[in-house]
């Protein structure tokens, strides 16, 4: 997969995932970043919504700057696309119970809700992950 058929690919995803998480009435942007473009150093993807307006925009890190991170990976995190999706967008949903208070254990319930569905879902459809392969040969990063 080149890198405009991963970015292609990360848009379906959310697309697909949206749908499937009746996030329909959200708006949601998914943007590839650099790692100087994230406000969390250890993360391949965080989100920043607006819960009145329904807006939210995903930040996925560029597979050219996990190398670099991958070492501390990652707060119980996969380093896993498509489950970064889905859990930046199970965010939305529990959005309105956001307290400061108990982050960890609303990660965790995040995380693992995440990796079940795609789990589930890459059972079902056979789907491999998104990855980017770069031109040399080498598969992603995964
Ligand atoms: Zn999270």
């Amino acid at each position: 997969m080149d890198e405009a058929s991963f970015a292609q690919e990360l848009q379906n995803q959310l697309k697909f995932w949206q749908e499937a998480l009746f996030l329909r009435d959200w708006t949601v942007e998914l943007r590839i970043v650099r790692q100087w473009d994230m406000s969390d150093t250890g993360t391949l993807a965080q989100c920043e919504w607006y819960l009145q307006r329904r807006d939210a925009i995903i930040k996925v890190l560029h597979p050219d700057d996990l190398p670099g991170i991958q070492h501390r990976f990652l707060n119980g995190e996969e380093c896993d696309y498509d489950v970064s999706i889905v859990h930046e967008l199970l965010h939305l949903h529990f959005a309105p119970f956001h307290t400061t208070e108990d982050e960890t254990s609303h990660e965790q319930a995040i995380n693992a809700i995440s990796r079940g569905m795609v789990k589930v879902w890459r059972a079902e459809t056979s789907t491999p992950a998104t990855v980017l392969e770069k031109p040399h040969g080498k598969h992603g990063y995964l």
